[in-house]
């Protein structure tokens, strides 16, 4: 077999594969030694192969004894995930792990028989809920969905492999979310019984982050932001107008959202019972359009 049969079969999975399922292809043994001579393949452990175009982590599990899971997979098929350490590696249900330096990897035996590669999405996004929780995994569904990597069929196939005490999430999430952010934030709040809307235009203001229940804004910075004090001056000329027209702004970096929360729900609360308050009184000359 030529190389480029053996290349084109590699590529459906990744770029790694095992020397059993290429043999099996037609591969002779003295094919696979005659290309790893040449360059053109490289032999990653006994009986597993990679093309020189695999990417690293692909490689990682493969050497590790597996496939590409969980997390790292999702993050190779593109889908928005929270932050999270170490190469996730599916090793399947009987799977044994293979030594090798510099391992950091975070193996998964759930049942089946893993190859190397990259597993699924569905089957990444089930391996996600077990190891990385109930918002790790929600954002991640929800990116996999709008992004249109979840057919009706693999949305119900999560569902019946969940905890039962995660089906409900997959139950409430939506395919429309604009940003892995705003799947976090909209779960925080539903399990604080408030309503969130998204990138939402208002005049004389602009396009706010979020509203939440009609009168706050929630506005969160970038991840990075290198806009410095151009952006602040037009920040605190957003805040002004969002607080004469009857609204209270809320702004939070990203970090905070994600990791410092506590603060920000404290914040929310602390917004909604001044609303309550002050819905006590008219409010002469405010324009509320939500
Ligand atoms: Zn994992
Ligand atoms: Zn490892």
């Amino acid at each position: 077999m030529f190389i480029d049969e053996i290349a084109a079969r590699m590529a459906r999975t990744d770029g790694v594969a095992r020397a059993a399922d290429l043999l099996a292809a037609g591969a002779r043994r003295s094919d696979l030694r005659r290309c790893c001579a040449a360059g053109q393949l490289h032999r990653l452990r006994e009986g597993v192969y990679a093309l020189p175009t695999a990417l690293e982590d692909v490689r990682t599990a493969a050497v590790h004894g597996g496939a590409l899971a969980c997390v790292s997979a999702l993050r190779r098929h593109g889908v928005w995930v929270l932050d999270a350490d170490g190469v996730h590696v599916w090793l399947g249900g009987k799977g044994r792990r293979h030594a090798h330096p510099q391992c950091a990897c975070v193996g998964h035996w759930d049942a089946g028989a893993a190859r190397p590669g990259v597993v699924s999405v569905a089957r990444a996004l089930v391996q996600l809920a077990g190891c990385q929780g109930a918002e790790a995994f929600f954002v991640a569904y929800e990116s996999a969905w709008r992004l249109g990597k979840l057919t009706g069929r693999a949305r119900a196939w999560i569902r019946d492999h969940l905890d039962a005490g995660m089906r409900y999430l997959v139950d409430i999430a939506r395919p429309d979310a604009d940003s892995g952010l705003e799947s976090l934030v909209r779960l925080r709040l539903g399990r604080l019984g408030i309503s969130l809307r998204a990138q939402v235009p208002i005049e004389g203001v602009g396009t706010v982050d979020f509203i939440l229940d009609g009168r706050i804004i929630l506005e969160v910075d970038g991840r990075e932001n290198h806009d410095g004090e151009s952006k602040r001056h037009r920040d605190l000329g957003r805040d002004a107008r969002a607080l004469a027209l009857g609204y209270i702004p809320l702004r939070f970096d990203y970090a905070q959202v994600l990791y410092e929360w506590s603060i920000v729900e404290a914040a929310i609360l602390g917004a909604r019972e001044t609303l309550g308050r002050r819905s006590l009184r008219p409010v002469v000359g405010a324009t509320r359009r939500v």
